[in-house]
Parts: structure tokens; sequence; C-alpha cells
């Protein structure tokens, strides 16, 4: 028995997931866009990993400047992350009438994410379409947000952090 790519894709659909702003700076210029597909891989050294598809410019971007920040977005970002997983948009209209401030590497942080984890790219590797990043942890900034944002089912859900409740009532 076989899979194929579409059913796949609506298998992971019910796999929901936070929403992050993947951005870069360095000698490869400015990039960013929206990705999901981020993930914790150990705290010793602190890394997380992010899987790009390798034909998005953001691709190229990060693998020539081995510096990305990951910021995590709150529901209020809903047209920010919206901008930013649209092809057809200017650069000037992604990225425009947002705050941005910068971390250790460079890479443009997001002011009010949730957090903001501003990595260097440690080791990539290529799977089908897709890259993935290694990232090692180099600073954080956290904003006061207690919401979350969710991608699951095609669509953009907020939680909040009502901790322990959620155990609770499940
Ligand atoms: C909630 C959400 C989560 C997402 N998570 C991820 C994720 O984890 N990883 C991920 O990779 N994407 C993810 N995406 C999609 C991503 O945000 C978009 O593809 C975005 O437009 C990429 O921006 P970019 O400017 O880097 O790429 P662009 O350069 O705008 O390219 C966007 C896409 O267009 C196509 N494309 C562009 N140039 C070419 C070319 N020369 N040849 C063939 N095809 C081409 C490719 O499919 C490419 O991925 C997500 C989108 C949403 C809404």
């Amino acid at each position: 028995m076989t899979v194929d790519a579409t059913e796949f894709r609506a298998a992971m659909s019910r796999l929901g997931a936070s929403v992050s702003l993947i951005t870069t700076d360095g000698p490869a210029g400015r990039g960013g866009m929206t990705a999901s597909s981020v993930c914790s891989v150990t705290d010793q050294p602190p890394t997380l990993l992010v899987c790009i598809n390798r034909n998005a410019s953001t691709y190229r971007a990060v693998r020539r400047n081995l510096a990305v920040c990951v910021n995590i977005l709150a529901p209020r970002h809903v047209d920010l992350s919206r901008r930013f997983s649209t092809a057809q948009l200017s650069a000037e209209q992604k990225w425009s009438g947002v705050e941005w401030k910068t971390l250790a590497t460079g890479a443009p942080a997001l002011a009010d994410a949730a957090v903001s984890l501003d990595c260097r790219v440690s080791m990539v590797k290529h799977m089908g379409t897709h890259g993935v990043f290694f990232c090692e942890v180099v600073d954080v900034s956290f904003s006061a947000t207690t919401e979350g944002l969710i991608y699951f089912d095609r669509a953009y859900h907020p939680i909040t952090g009502w901790a322990g409740q959620a155990v609770a009532e499940y």
C-alpha cells in the first residue's frame, strides 16, 4: 500500500502546530516566511529544527546566512502569517508596518512575538523537497503574551494559557 502526497497532506492537516515567522539576514540578504514545521530537538545545546521547502527564497537565504530567528506567533499575528505565506507579495508588502528588532545574529526579530529564538544553523539535511535546518539557539526574547496561535485543519486557531485546566477538562 502506498500513501500519496495528497493523502499525506490531509493526514498532516490534523497535526495541530504552533505558527512561527522564520526570518534571516546576512550576506544573502533578508528573508522571511511562515512555518509550522518547527520542533524542539534538545536543550544541550539548545537546539530546534525547521523544515523549509528548497524552492522557497527563504531556504536559499537561510542556507547562505546560516542565521535564523524563529518568531513564535500569537493570535494577533494572523494577518502577518498570511502575508509571509503568500508568494505573490512584494518585500514591501510583507515587511512594512511591523516593528522589528535584532538579537544576537542580526536576523529580524518580531518585536511583539510570543517569543523569538535567535539561532545559528549548525547542520542542514535534505529530505525530499525540504531542507531540515538544525539551529542552535543563541538568544531569546519573550513578550508578556499568554496566548498561542495554532494551525489545525487548514485554519488558524487561538489558544489561551490556562495551565492545569486543559488536563482537568479533557
Ligand atoms: C500555517 C503555515 C505553515 C507553513 N509552514 C511551512 C513550513 O514549515 N515550511 C515551509 O517550507 N513552508 C511552510 N509554509 C509555506 C510558506 O510559508 C510559503 O511557501 C511562503 O510563501 C514561503 O515564502 P518565501 O518567500 O520563502 O518563498 P517564495 O520564494 O515566495 O516561494 C514560495 C513557494 O513557491 C514555489 N516556488 C517559488 N519559486 C519557485 C521556483 N523557482 N520553482 C518552483 N517552485 C517555486 C515553491 O513551492 C515555494 O515553496 C507554511 C504556510 C502556512 C500558511
